[in-house]
């Protein structure tokens, strides 16, 4: 089978084939898995995807022990701990590209320097029309898995603009809650601030931040010089982690919800990762559902006799399989996303309300939990 992109998706599904037996030719452009940060949290449920290929323990990673969430501007907030779960950790953050190099050098699939401009439906074959490092090239596969992170269209889209970018940059604070990652919601947009490693030399905490803003401020926002930067990101935040002393490079992330309305594209072509499913960073969903993707495709491909891999019951099964906890983390994070990124006073109270109850009602809060670690299924 081809596997088209080499991020942490199509990394960990090549590296979930490995010792199959199946053929797994993997193509990406790029020679070393790296670009801007991206900061991921991933979650319980995705170590124990990882761990299944012993990768887990390879990944660079920060424990996230417990999570603190409250909104700019009203009361109401809620603290989910890992004690409650009996789990030593909530989630995990790391870096995409870290995973996605970690992965492939486990992984070590057949690779392919290049890009996949192209398929078409060849009867019991695929054929993939590969724009080479050394040229053209076509290879006919019984199967087409698009993990290119969604640069490969298609004509089965939904699409919704938010209207927000995502800032990212490791800041440091002077104070740190050791473990604690934040997520404030603001008019503008979700604010996470994820430890990242620790202390720094000069004694302060690193902050992974992802800041989502209106689309229109982002770019005067990032380019503001660091002290101004990190007295911008303290009012919003508030004082909780006292002064944010310095800020790194930043980085930009148009935010905007996509998805293929199936997960099985055209005849012998699946999808899975962003190129199933672009996703708010919002409550951290996309690479836990990418990993649980390629995950279910893996057990699907491993259990299904060789000839018939890639054929129309083959790939109707695996969107079946997927639908559930495709559309879930889609509403969840698309329904975050619209109910917090607004100012109407009655919202915010309403919102007040639901992270108060939460806080009082440790089963609410075990459940969501519980959704946001495992996924729709409740295992990972
Ligand atoms: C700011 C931010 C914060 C985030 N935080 C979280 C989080 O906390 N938790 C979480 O779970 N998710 C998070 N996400 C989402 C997560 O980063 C993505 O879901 C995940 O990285 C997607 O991985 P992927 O392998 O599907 O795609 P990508 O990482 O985009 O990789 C796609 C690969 O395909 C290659 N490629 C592109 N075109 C082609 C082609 N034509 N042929 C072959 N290869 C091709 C690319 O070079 C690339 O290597 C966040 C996203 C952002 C932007």
């Amino acid at each position: 089978m081809v596997v088209a992109g080499g991020g942490p998706v199509g990394a960990s599904l090549a590296l979930a084939l490995r010792g199959s037996g199946r053929t797994v030719v993997l193509v990406e452009p790029r020679a070393r898995a790296e670009g801007p940060l991206r900061p991921v949290a991933l979650s319980h449920g995705s170590r124990l995807v990882l761990e299944r290929s012993g990768a887990f323990a390879r990944i660079e990673s920060t424990p996230i022990e417990s999570i603190h969430v409250s909104q700019a501007g009203g009361f109401g907030r809620t603290l989910m701990r890992c004690e409650d779960h009996a789990l030593p950790a909530l989630g995990y953050v790391t870096d995409a590209s870290q995973v996605a190099g970690t992965l492939l050098e486990a992984a070590t699939p057949e690779r392919l320097p290049g890009r996949v401009a192209s398929w078409e439906d060849a009867g019991e074959r695929v054929a993939v029309a590969i724009d080479g490092e050394h040229g053209p090239r076509r290879i006919a596969a019984r199967l087409l898995v698009l993990a290119d992170g969604g640069r490969l269209a298609g004509d089965d889209l939904a699409l919704r603009d938010y209207g927000q970018t995502a800032i990212v940059a490791i800041v440091r604070a002077e104070r740190a809650h050791p473990g604690r990652a934040w997520e404030r919601f603001t008019p503008d947009g979700p604010l996470a601030l994820l430890p990242f490693g620790g202390r720094s030399d000069d004694a302060h905490y690193i902050y992974a931040l992802v800041w989502a803003v209106e689309a229109s401020a982002a770019a005067r926002l990032a380019a503001l010089p660091d002290d101004r930067f990190c007295a911008r990101l303290g009012e919003r935040f508030g004082r909780r982690l006292g002064r944010f002393v310095a800020a790194g490079p930043r980085a930009s992330f148009p935010l905007r919800l996509w998805f293929r309305r199936r997960a099985h594209a055209d005849p012998r072509v699946v999808a899975v990762g962003n190129a199933a499913q672009t996703l708010h960073p919002v409550a951290g969903q996309g690479l836990n559902l990418g990993l649980r993707d390629a995950a279910e495709l893996a057990a699907l491909i491993e259990r299904t006799d060789p000839a018939r891999v890639g054929d129309d019951a083959f790939v109707s099964e695996f969107g079946s399989a997927r639908r559930i906890d495709r559309y879930a983390s889609i509403g969840v994070t698309d329904f975050l996303v619209r109910l917090f990124s607004n100012d109407d006073p009655l919202l915010r109270l309403a919102r007040g309300a639901g992270l108060a109850a939460l806080d009082f009602l440790p089963p609410a809060r075990r459940l969501l939990a519980r959704r946001m670690m495992l996924g729709a299924r409740g295992s990972p």
